[in-house]
């Protein structure tokens, strides 16, 4: 059987399981596992606070540092409301094409990383190859943080991770966090005429989102030399702004929503610090002086690390000698490969199929994509291989 074949069958196999993001991935996780297993392979199943979701780590080769992790989620975003052609949990081929939900975001990777697992087991490896597969990427990459916090702490911690993203086998060097947040403001009603007797919340929010604004202004001097992004810079963006119910009342409640989108770490942590300090050290003293119950809490909703493109950087190098790509690019959407980066690995995106058809109904991945992705894997194989 062609390792096009056995990634087909195995692909039609794994797109049976609806991994929706909500529910449980456990039953796909043991399949892949089983797989990996019957190889030889070391094979963890790590669980989340659940029990009902789990990130699958294996390893072919050395229990040594430096390896390579081929990363992928497993969940899949819903089909709710989505016009289908054909049932979007039976993989379907037509015309070149395998239709099915997750075939291209991101189980064809998935597919053809595990299909390619027989020759790397079949090798004495100079090198351990890991298999990293991750539950709850498309709700804010929670599998892949409970990874990374996992591996950070590891002695034989991968070098290098690979994250099959459809990219159309393009190298993804970089891109944008994004870091979602909700601010939450209590004061004390009052009525209209007597605003020094209340804690007016609609105000308190007005002023921190005005600092927003401010931070935003700096961000723009603190672009990264060279910065590819658009716009080159760490943006911030206010959502909606909410509070309050007539003329004469002093509203108690009052909400922010915004977001930001780094380009660095070093923003991200900058504007938490800098938005922080204006509510301890301004916002909340003045509140309390009125009302001691006063509160600002912002709520994190998702912060999704971004990609920094590294000067130095092992992983977009090895993909780039093994696609013979010349050039790299920045995308917009998120992955899990910033996660990675922040605990030491070097991390690019490079996968089959194209993030157009993500997300949509009728999702497919082009057989010639998944034949590249497998010459990808082929080379990687003679790469580790001793
Ligand atoms: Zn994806």
């Amino acid at each position: 059987m062609s390792d096009l074949d056995t990634t087909k069958d195995l692909l039609g196999e794994l797109i049976a399981y609806p991994t929706v993001s909500a529910d449980s991935n456990l039953e796909l996780i043991a399949l892949l596992a089983n797989r990996l297993h019957d190889l030889g392979a070391e094979v963890e199943i790590l669980a989340d606070e659940t029990g009902s979701k789990a990130n699958l780590l294996a390893r072919i080769g050395p229990d040594e540092p430096g390896g390579i992790m081929l990363s992928g989620h497993t969940d899949v975003v819903p089909v709710e409301d989505q016009d289908w052609t054909s049932d979007p949990y039976r993989m379907v081929e037509r015309d070149g094409h395998l239709f099915g939900r997750g075939t291209c975001d991101m189980k064809g990777f998935i597919a053809a990383a595990v299909a390619m697992a027989p020759h790397l087991a079949g090798k004495q490896l100079r090198r351990p190859v890991h298999f990293a597969f991750t539950h709850d990427e498309e709700v804010g990459c929670l599998g892949a943080r409970n990874l990374s916090d996992i591996l950070r702490d590891r002695d034989t911690k991968p070098g290098l991770a690979v994250i099959g993203e459809p990219t159309m086998m393009r190298i993804i060097e970089g891109h944008k966090g994004c870091c979602e947040y909700t601010a939450r403001f209590t004061g004390l009603e009052g009525h209209g005429s007597r605003p020094e007797l209340g804690v007016n919340a609609v105000e308190y929010a007005v002023r921190y989102t005005a600092r927003l604004l401010e931070l935003r202004e700096h961000l723009r001097h603190r672009a990264p030399p060279g910065s590819e992004f658009e716009p080159p810079w760490t943006t911030i963006n206010i959502g909606r702004l909410t509070g309050g119910h007539v003329h004469n009342v002093i509203p108690g409640l009052a909400e922010v929503d915004w977001e930001m989108r780094p380009v660095q770490e070093a923003d991200h942590r900058f504007v938490r610090e800098e938005i922080e300090a204006f509510v301890t050290r301004e916002l909340l003293p003045e509140m309390r002086r009125v009302h001691p119950d006063a509160d600002v809490i912002t709520q994190v909703i998702g912060e999704v690390a971004g990609l920094e493109p590294m000067e130095h950087n092992a992983a977009r190098d090895l993909v780039a000698e093994l696609t013979g790509a010349n050039g790299t690019d920045l995308v917009s959407f998120g992955t899990e490969a910033g996660l990675f980066q922040q605990i030491g690995m070097s991390a690019v995106i490079c996968g089959p199929g194209s993030i157009a058809q993500a997300h949509k109904p009728d999702e497919f991945i082009a057989l010639d994509q998944l034949e590249q992705c497998l010459k990808m894997l082929h080379g990687l194989t003679d790469q580790v291989a001793a």
